[in-house]
């Protein structure tokens, strides 16, 4: 499913206009691909950012969970998805223990 067009060759994309940065989409990710980094030019304080999108497995959690639907992941033809590595679960375990966040 998208809401918005499809950017070329990306596995998910953001619709800034729309995601009030309440990092839901990160926290479902079991593949640590989605991060809040700090922004002082957002009024929100920060911003969604795609870390790895060649580890996105395409599970559409993060497009599921997002109650603003500001987040869309590409369909199996648009995209060739990873699997789920140990070291895309790894860097989705770092993400949790830091809410998420990384330094930009
Ligand atoms: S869940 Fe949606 S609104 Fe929340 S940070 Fe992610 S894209 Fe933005
Ligand atoms: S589709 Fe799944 S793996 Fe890809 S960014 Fe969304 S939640 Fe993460």
């Amino acid at each position: 499913m998208t809401s918005i067009e499809t950017p070329p060759n990306t596995p998910v994309w953001i619709d800034a206009k729309r995601c009030k940065a309440c990092d839901i989409c990160a926290s479902v990710c079991p593949a640590g691909v989605l991060a809040m980094t700090y922004d002082s030019t957002s009024t929100l304080g920060s911003k969604v950012k795609i870390l790895s999108k060649e580890s996105c497995i395409g599970c559409c959690d993060c497009e599921l969970a997002c109650p603003d639907f500001a987040i869309s992941v590409a369909s199996k033809d648009e995209f060739q998805f990873s699997k789920l590595t140990e070291e895309a679960k790894q860097r989705a375990r770092i993400l949790k223990e830091n809410n998420y966040r990384i330094k930009d």
